[in-house]
Parts: structure tokens; sequence; C-alpha cells
């Protein structure tokens, strides 16, 4: 008798778990039972959560919802095409120009998502011949826009706009971009914008910036630190708006040549079907409640002030952040899924992060906060936190 096909596949692919188990690497899925909220059904369990990236708390806001089911009933659910074909809707070209204005670009195009936004710009910019500078720690999806484009693929040292500027100094290419996140995701810091944008316009190289983290959050008005900064200065950004905004999506704004570029030739924006024109809609509310009502951004501020002091006091290494990403350094992989359990066991989720999401002996709990906190659950989390340290001593850290 011949094998199942069945057989076949599971005994190829089993090795490759199993070690993946033994490295102490392996992922499971969660399942929440309720809305994006602080305390919400995990699993059939009430937990208090810090790992979402709803840091506005604007997933399970009233007039998100409200505005998301009175489209709904308007324009149906499914976008039923793409951009290109007749999925653009009304919503979406509305959002698209709230967008542009938002973050005083001259044009904005709405992606379904970010990681397809960012390997979609990266592809339609360069090629062969080209060169394409990231910095080492880049989102999976930046990395693998520029891994594909087929130009040539340089990383610089982490936020280092010298190194940046040496391995531009050595490059002919003709087209030359270079990209980095905003906000760190994994670690929290954000990028040197002034540097970058220094270097970038020394050695007529095109700056791309995602802020996947900091639009919503950062910025006077919530613009973000991409938009922080001029069209000139940051002349391709991206944002997206399954984070702060709250709903699900991105973008990428710019000039016009940039926008019509990216239509022609953007493959993960021709090729797939737009997001639904309800999302678009409840994104345009989000899109006001973001600038209407500061107080999130105050609130939130006020909680990463809270957690930072706290944790210091506790002894915990914290990284250089300033936003609602606040990771824990642990170090060690197993240690850090041991204090995620202990936290578990205690009612609060905080995911354990290890690699290769983060450089080996850098697993971190990754804390995020959300404006939708209050103060009495960060005392919480740093009460429980503190406890932890004293049973199983504070860890150590050595990178
Ligand atoms: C989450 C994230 C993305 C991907 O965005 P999605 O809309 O979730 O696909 C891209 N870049 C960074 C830095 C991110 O954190």
């Amino acid at each position: 008798m011949t094998a199942q096909a069945t057989d076949l596949l599971s005994e190829a692919l089993q090795p490759e778990l199993e070690a993946r188990r033994e490295a102490h690497l392996y992922r499971s899925r969660r399942t929440l039972q309720g809305p994006q909220t602080p305390v919400t059904q995990v699993d059939g369990r009430e937990l208090l959560t810090f790992c979402s990236n709803d840091y506005l708390g604007l997933a399970n806001h009233p007039k998100v919802i409200e505005r998301f089911q009175q489209a709904a009933s308007q324009y149906g659910v499914g976008s039923g095409a793409s951009h290109l074909v007749n999925g653009h809707s009304a919503q979406h070209h509305a959002l698209e120009e709230e967008l542009a204005a938002f973050t005083g670009r001259d044009r904005a195009i709405l992606f379904s998502t970010g990681f397809m936004a960012n390997l979609g710009t990266i592809q339609a910019l360069v090629g062969k011949g080209d060169a394409v500078f990231q910095d080492r720690l880049n989102h999976a999806s930046l990395l693998d826009g520029g891994l594909h484009s087929g130009a040539r693929f340089k990383r610089y040292q982490h936020n280092d706009a010298e190194h940046l500027n040496r391995l531009l100094s050595m490059t002919d290419s003709e087209r030359k971009l270079v990209v980095t996140d905003g906000v760190f995701s994994m670690d929290g810091d954000c990028a040197p914008m002034q540097p970058l944008i220094d270097t970038c316009q020394q050695h007529s190289a095109w700056l791309m910036v995602d802020d996947a983290h900091g639009f919503g959050c950062l910025g006077d008005k919530g613009q973000g630190i991409g938009a922080s900064f001029s069209q000139n200065e940051v002349p391709i950004l991206m944002g997206t708006l399954g984070k702060a905004i709250g709903t699900s999506g991105a973008f990428i704004a710019g000039c016009d040549a940039l926008i019509e570029t990216l239509i022609q030739f953007a493959r993960p924006y021709i090729y797939t079907t737009a997001i639904p024109p309800a999302v678009a809609a409840a994104t345009r509310t989000s899109l006001q409640l973001v600038q209407q009502e500061p107080e999130r951004r105050e609130h939130l501020n006020k909680l990463i002030a809270q957690f930072r002091s706290g944790a210091q006091q506790v002894g915990l290494a914290l990284m250089d952040s300033p936003t609602a990403i606040q990771p824990i350094l642990i170090g060690d992989d197993a240690e850090t899924l041991s204090w995620s359990r202990e936290l578990e066991n205690a009612g609060l989720l905080v995911t354990a992060i290890r690699p290769p999401t983060v450089p080996k002996g850098s697993a971190r709990l990754r804390v995020t906060l959300s404006a939708s906190h209050t103060a009495d659950q960060v005392d919480r989390l740093l009460a429980t936190l503190a406890t932890i340290a004293q049973q199983r001593g504070l860890p150590e850290v050595t990178l």
C-alpha cells in the first residue's frame, strides 16, 4: 500500500515543529471571546491584558462601532473587488483624502494591510540596479519587501545614521531607498528622524518611514512621528489603521507621482480585494476621535510614565522607549516564558517575545499600554511583577 499524502506531508513537517518546541520557541494562539478591551475573556478565562496594539482604546469605541454598523447597512459587508476593478468605494476615497490632509501630504492610498503596503511600496519603488538600506531592527514586512525587490539589500546598525551615511557613500546605485520603522515594534524606541532626514538629503536617497506604532499616538495632533516632518523631509510615509486607529488596513501618503506609481505597479495593491467600505467609514470616525480627543494620548502618556517609574523601582530592565510599547528584558527564552506564565496565573496576559522575532538572548515581555487601561490596572501589573521578581529573582540580562 502506498503511503497517504497527508502522512507524507506530516512526516516531512514534524521534525521542524519538534525542534521549535524543544527550543522553547513554539508559538500558539489564544482565543478571545470578547472585544479588544483591557479586561477580556481569553480561552474561557477573564484576564487583564497588556499586549494589545489598540493604543488609544478605539477598537471598541461606541461611535466607531455605530458608524461601522450604519455603513454596513448602506454599503453591505464585502467590497466585492479590488480597487482597480470596481471595489473602490466613496468611503475608501474620502478616507484617503482625510488621511492625506491629516498627515500633511498631497495624497494617500489605502492598502488592505500594513504588511502588503510595505511589500508593495518597496517593490514598486526599487528593483535591479537600485539599492535599499534598512535599519536592522525593521519590521519583517519591510525586510521582506527589500529582500524580494531585486535591489541590493543593505542593513545598517540600529538607529545609526552615521553607519547609514557610510553605506550610502559606498553605493553607486541609481535609486537609493532608505527604510525605517518610526517606532520600533519590539523595542518601542523611535527612529532618529532628523539625522536620517539629513543623511538621505545629503545622498539624494528616498526616505520611507513605517509609522505603524506612531500614527495616532505621537505628534502634537496624533499625526505620528513621520508626519511630524514635512513631505519633503519624509517623502514616503506609511501608517497602519489596525493599531492606534482601532480598525484595519493601512496607507501610504506622499506626492502624486508616488501614489500613481503604487496604483500602477504595487502588486499587493492591484491584486487584492479592497477592505470593506464599512471599515473605511468606521476608520473615518476613528480618525476624528484621534483629533478631537487628545485626552486619550495624555492619559496614555501618564500610564507610560507610571509604568516606567514603577518598573524601575522593582529593578526590571526597561528599554529606551517613550512609547506605549514598554518591553521588559528577560534574556533567556525559557525564563521569559516562565514570567509570562506566572503573570497569567495571576490573571494578567503579557506576551513573551522570543527569537526569531527579536535577536537571540534578548527575549522579553512585551508590555503594551493603552488609553483604555486605568492607573489601578497598571499598579496591579507592577505589583504582580514585583512578586514574581521576589520569587524568581531579577533576570540577569547580558546582551
Ligand atoms: C503591525 C506592523 C505592520 C503590519 O501592519 P498590519 O496592518 O498589521 O499588516 C507593519 N509595520 C510595522 C512596524 C508593524 O508593527
